[in-house]
């Protein structure tokens, strides 16, 4: 692989509305919204391939659509929480485990863009389907978010491109932007690209779960207590990259060697290298990554509720 860092996935205020509006009350998170819509982490240099040092669990059947092993809990009548509930006990964490779905993603070939784009696309499909029987069985509304794959920033209905980000999510147009790096496509088996399609799904969910409403609402009086906020975010999408890519480990396939070595370059990306601590510290990330995809289970992925210290 080369040695030049791609990002990590972005951060993601869904509504460039609410953000505008509450720009006038909060001028620090507004320089915040404008300056860092998206922010990006870049990925350490390559350290190869780590031996495994964990067991993983074994890679579900993809053939079958069966039911989910542990059932979606079907939503109650009436209108779903708002506000700090729905992040803290919403109808995220009563969707049940998700189950492996039947996927065959082609595999990109070394140094194809064209490859590389079907892949992510494909990917994308399998996501897509396993996340919407999810939320059918538990009897919620779900919309498919768009994705673009695009090999230059690009300005989206969220506005410009941020330096430096692998991908975003625009909320107002329930589009996730995925930037290849020519980098990524050295090495076929590299899963950062589908770990960014993953966490980008991932505030997808949010919004649909009313996560981001509640996200995008709050602003904390400090710059700390925004940090704050802003890392229990992005750690629960990258908790649900990890559930979300638990369901693809047949079809993309995801060698446990792979995993952990997208673990590790998890770990060696976190906030550490840069000046804000809004995504996590390195371990916290790769360790929500990797508790997601062993669950499999958005219950699994309530950072609203977690420590201080395994949000840091
Ligand atoms: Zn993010």
């Amino acid at each position: 692989m080369s040695s030049t860092p791609p990002p990590k996935p972005g951060r993601s205020r869904a509504s460039v509305i609410i953000a505008v509006l509450t720009c006038a009350i909060v001028a620090v998170s507004v320089f915040r919204y404008l300056a860092g819509n998206t922010t990006g982490r870049p990925a350490p240099t390559e350290t190869g391939n780590p031996t495994p040092t964990s067991t993983l669990p074994r890679a579900r059947p993809a053939a079958e659509p069966a039911p989910s092993p542990i059932a979606a809990r079907r939503a109650k009548p009436g209108k779903p929480p708002t506000g700090r509930a729905a992040a803290v006990s919403g109808p995220l964490y009563r969707l049940g485990r998700l189950p492996a779905v039947e996927c065959r993603v082609e595999p990109f070939r070394a140094g194809d863009l064209a490859s590389a784009k079907r892949h992510l696309h494909g990917l994308n499909g399998c996501l897509d389907r396993a996340w919407a029987r999810q939320f059918r069985e538990a009897g919620q509304r779900f919309r498919a978010p768009s994705l673009k794959i695009v090999t230059k920033p690009v300005r989206s209905s969220c506005g410009w491109w941020v330096k430096d980000v692998a991908g975003t999510y625009c909320g107002s147009s329930r589009t996730m932007y995925i930037l290849i790096d020519k980098d990524w496509l050295t090495d076929p088996g590299y899963l950062f690209p589908a770990s960014v399609v993953a966490h980008e799904y991932g505030h997808h969910i949010q919004l649909l779960t009313g996560i981001s409403a509640y996200y995008d609402a709050t602003f904390p009086p400090t710059k700390a207590g925004e940090l704050a906020l802003s890392r229990r975010f992005e750690l629960q999408a990258e908790c649900l990259a990890g559930v979300a890519l638990s369901t693809v480990r047949a079809g993309l396939p995801i060698e446990d060697r792979r995993w952990q070595e997208l673990l590790e370059t998890t770990r060696e990306s976190g906030d550490e290298a840069y000046k804000d601590n809004d995504h996590g510290k390195g371990a916290n990330i790769a360790r929500w990554l990797d508790r997601g995809y062993r669950s499999g289970a958005p219950s699994a992925c309530n950072t609203w509720t977690a420590s201080k210290r395994s949000v840091g």
